[in-house]
């Protein structure tokens, strides 16, 4: 089977792959676990070097993988510039984990005892298309950190920056078949991980619909699972907070990456206070954003990644929906949405309860602060979320009241490298990121030594 690459801006064909098949997927899981012995033993020092040649690999890439994630996702310049300096920040800050992975020496009667960090042995990474990098590179950093060996099989629409990134870790020294890039069909590839035995841990972000059948397919051979799925997180903006900065940063805390961002603040809450004042500022933020083709320096937002993704998000705007205000957005080829604007009259509607993953944000007006709490938790997710207000007695009150694994006061920032990232309820399981995670790819072994004679 050939993957048809499209650029998204455009709608041309930009290059086919040969998608890989079961029974390739086969082979390169054995190709793996060969790799996984020599690959364990490399020295600890000696992996974190490779890792950090690796990421100058990376770095001395950095426009090409650019370049490339804005031809094959629509992503504008600058975000596409930052993701690929964010996966050479990502390796970097993993190269330190090979020398820091810890076990513990625990006082015991009759001998001594320590515990050591084995890693899992080969690991599947399933990766969607919003962030065909940097979501990559969330997994198999930490993995091949702790000593397993990796698989990787990016989304069917955007295989090309994993695949260049699989050639430079070669080319950095990482052994072969250490980190394998397999472009191919999510039920066939990603499946195949989920049922060999040899695949000791999936790493999946994608819908909760395939990661619900993810985590039980690996029930069947208790095997470990992250899963890091969909969100519709609030935005919460109470009247004491700096209104023009909230107004004027809402639009990117939802719009960024044209709304395909799993952490999008999807849900605007306001204070029915300031309910109108802060709609009066944030109509001029999203009629500006500027929207048009990802290669031009000057667009804030490109396209959605195809054609069937653009239904769907348009099903959430029907004729007669309550539109309040919209953006613009290109005419003619590719795959355009303007960023739109509801203020829908009930909270049970669609648009408020779906994910929609485009760029379309609902407003609501909440009164108190505990109702902000309750309309915010009244989701089946919780991934992300911001809350502003110059209160910080209330600042911490709400982030410790919403139901979400990554808050922020008076910012939208989500994904930082240094901090854990992941869901609560059904946005996901596990953490990625942060200190913990390479030793999420290992498995605690204990030892125990007799010294009495
Ligand atoms: P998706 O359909 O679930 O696909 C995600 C990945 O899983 C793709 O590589 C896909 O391959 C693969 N896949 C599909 N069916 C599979 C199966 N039966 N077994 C194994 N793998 C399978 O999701 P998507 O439409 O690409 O991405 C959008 C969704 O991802 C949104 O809901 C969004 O919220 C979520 N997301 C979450 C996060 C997070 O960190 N929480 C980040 C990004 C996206 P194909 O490409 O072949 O379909
Ligand atoms: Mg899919």
């Amino acid at each position: 089977m050939i993957l048809d690459v499209i650029n998204p801006a455009t709608e041309e064909l930009v290059t086919t792959v040969e998608a890989v098949t079961l029974e390739q997927t086969d082979a390169a899981i054995a190709r793996a676990q060969a790799a996984l012995p020599a690959w364990r033993a490399v020295a600890p020092g000696d992996r974190a070097r490779l890792l950090r040649r690796f990421a100058d690999a990376i770095d001395a890439d950095l426009e090409n993988l650019a370049r490339l994630e804005t031809t094959n996702s629509g992503h504008i310049a600058a975000t596409a510039r930052w993701e690929a300096g964010a996966v050479r920040d990502v390796v970097e800050y993993f190269a330190a984990a090979p020398e820091r992975l810890f076990g513990r020496q625990i006082p015991v009667p009759g001998g001594v005892d320590v515990t050591f960090c084995e890693p899992l042995g080969v690991v599947g990474v399933i990766v969607p298309w919003n962030y065909p990098m940097l979501i990559a590179s969330w997994g198999f950093a930490p993995a091949l950190a702790a000593g397993n060996t990796v698989l990787v099989k990016p989304a069917e629409l955007t295989p090309l920056t994993a695949m260049r990134i699989g050639e430079l870790a070669v080319r950095a020294g990482i052994p072969e078949h250490v980190l394998q890039v397999l472009p191919g069909e999510g039920p066939v590839v990603g499946q195949r991980f989920v049922t060999h035995p040899a695949v000791r841990k999936v790493v999946f972000t994608g819908s909760t619909a395939v990661g619900k059948q993810i985590m039980a397919g690996c029930a069947e051979q208790v095997k470990r699972v992250t899963l890091e799925l969909g969100g519709k997180s609030a935005n919460i903006v109470f009247a004491d907070a700096d209104l023009e900065r909230a107004a004027a940063t809402a639009p990117y805390g939802v719009f960024d990456n044209a709304g395909q961002d799993c952490c999008a603040r999807s849900r605007i809450l306001v204070q029915r206070s300031v309910f109108d004042r802060f709609m009066e500022r944030l109509e001029p933020a999203v009629r500006g954003l500027r929207v048009g083709d990802p290669r031009d320096a000057e667009s804030e937002m490109g396209p959605l990644i195809s054609a069937a993704h653009r239904a769907k998000v348009a099903s959430y705007v029907p004729d007669g929906a309550p539109v309040a205000f919209r953006g613009a957005a290109p005419d003619g080829p590719g795959f355009w949405f303007p960023p739109t604007v509801l203020a829908p009259s009930s909270e049970t509607d669609r648009a408020v309860v779906e994910e929609i993953f485009g760029p379309v944000v609902v407003v609501l007006p909440f009164d108190e602060e505990a109702d902000a709490v309750r309309m915010a938790n009244d989701s089946r997710y919780g991934l992300s979320g911001s809350i502003w207000t110059s209160d910080v007695g209330r600042a911490l009150r709400v982030a410790r009241g919403v139901e979400s694994g990554t808050l922020s006061v008076n910012s939208h920032s989500s994904v930082r490298y240094w901090t854990p990232f992941g869901g609560f309820k059904q946005s996901g399981l596990g953490r990625e990121l942060g200190p913990d995670a390479a030793a999420a790819f290992t498995e605690t072994k204990n030892v125990f030594i007799a010294t009495e004679e």
